[in-house]
């Protein structure tokens, strides 16, 4: 009989953890593999942003904190909403938590009842299907293919509804199609939501700032105002600030939203890491010099990648608006031979393949509710994303 608590049965680790593991492994084995499967920046942290964190534990502020966040860390997100996006927070609509994972966890965890429903459209970030199901919900994948941009369209959207639907996921730019909703196309989803007004909307923005050829960033808040009673705005400082360790995220929503999800974290946490939210200040009230130059190099990389997968016979790669992955068309390679007769029956054949013969680590859009396709990250070197395009195309020639 096993210990595990039975809702644990439902839940997979991540993938993107388990592509890296299999490379790390591999790596311990000696053999020389590019790991494109966890996305992270290669950046270091801003120095004046390490600077303060220091400056905050030589000064003593090394106590708990109060659950939602420091008075400092919540208004300085709170400029950061009216600055950057146009949107009126108080630091009361504010919480922090130790990731945006954590803030998503805690949402859902303070609002899902057994069988309420997530429209999750795809392809989505991993995580959130297996936090629906660890809390009692149901994920409903939401197709939404390569000729819609990788988004949900109004049509789509209205289909999804039921009942028994709690929670709207939406990710933009999204993990891992990079895929940006315009205004309007936010406005036309939140006309189909005004209709359903049990609906809660969360709007994971974490990669707001990794945004290509010239694009405003829209958050939904901005683009739908009249839906902010249902809608709790997600991002953090982890992508945008190179601090993907430091774990902070953030979140602004109704007062309900808030309290609940204080209450969680009083009970579980504590609170973030008092050093961290100090950090998360210098990171959002300083200079954004840096921000605009790591979204200048994700920008470079997105070009490199996309003219190097697009000469490769087999594969597809429609240009990411933003973030930094790559989700790769491989339809054609399905039901192909590779040179050992073993059939690539999936896109999971596939990503398998190309760590095995061509020493890349990549994710199978399987993981993301989209197939067939596989994700690399483009946060890495761009002499290293040469040599891994290199090596993927070395190893689809070889499929028969
Ligand atoms: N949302 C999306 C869409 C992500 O891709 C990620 C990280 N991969 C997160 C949330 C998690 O962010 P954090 O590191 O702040 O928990």
């Amino acid at each position: 009989m096993s210990y595990i608590a039975s809702r644990l049965s439902v839940v997979k680790p991540s993938a993107s953890m388990a592509a890296s593991m299999a490379a790390k492994a591999l790596r311990a084995r000696g053999v020389d593999v590019i790991d494109l499967g966890l996305g992270e920046p290669d950046f270091p942290t801003p120095a004046h942003i390490v600077e303060a964190a220091y400056q905050a534990a030589k000064s003593g502020q090394t106590l708990y904190t109060a659950a939602p966040g420091t008075p400092e860390v919540r208004e300085a997100v709170a400029s950061k909403f009216r600055r950057e996006n146009g949107l009126d927070y108080k630091a009361e609509d504010i919480v922090v938590a130790n990731g945006a994972k954590q803030i998503i966890f805690n949402a859902l965890m303070a609002t899902l009842e057994d069988g309420d429903e997530a429209i999750l459209p795809a392809p989505y970030f991993v995580s959130y299907p297996e936090m629906v199901k660890l809390l009692g919900g149901v994920p409903v994948t939401v197709e939404c293919p390569e000729t819609t941009g990788f988004k949900l369209t109004p049509s789509l959207l209205e289909k999804a509804i039921t009942p028994k639907t709690k929670w709207l996921f939406l990710n933009m730019p999204g993990n891992p199609s990079g895929a940006v909703y315009s205004e309007a196309e936010l406005k036309a989803l939140g006309a189909v939501l005004a209709k359903h007004p049990y609906v809660l909307i969360l709007s994971d923005e974490i990669y707001e700032h990794i945004i290509f050829d010239g694009r405003q960033f829209v958050s939904f808040g901005k683009a739908c105002p009249e839906l902010k009673d249902r809608t709790l705005i997600v991002n953090g400082v982890a992508k945008s600030y190179a601090m993907t360790g430091w774990r902070v995220g953030y979140a602004a929503g109704p007062a309900p939203f808030i309290k609940a999800m204080s209450t969680i974290q009083s009970q579980s946490v504590t609170s973030v890491c008092s050093i961290a939210q100090a950090a998360t200040v210098a990171a959002l009230n300083g200079p954004q010099d840096e921000v605009t130059r790591f979204r200048e190099a994700f920008e470079r990389r997105r070009d490199l990648v996309v003219e190097g997968i697009r000469r490769i016979d087999g594969l597809t790669l429609p240009p990411p608006d933003g973030a930094f992955y790559a989700y790769i068309g491989c339809g054609s390679l399905i039901g192909r031979k590779t040179p050992k007769g073993e059939v690539l029956t999936d896109d999971t054949a596939v990503a398998n393949y190309l760590l095995t013969e061509g020493r890349v680590s990549s994710v199978p859009g399987a993981a993301y509710g989209l197939s067939p396709y596989f994700r690399i990250s483009t946060a890495t070197s761009d002499e290293v994303l040469t040599e891994a395009v290199a090596r993927i195309s070395a190893a689809v020639a070889q499929v028969e």
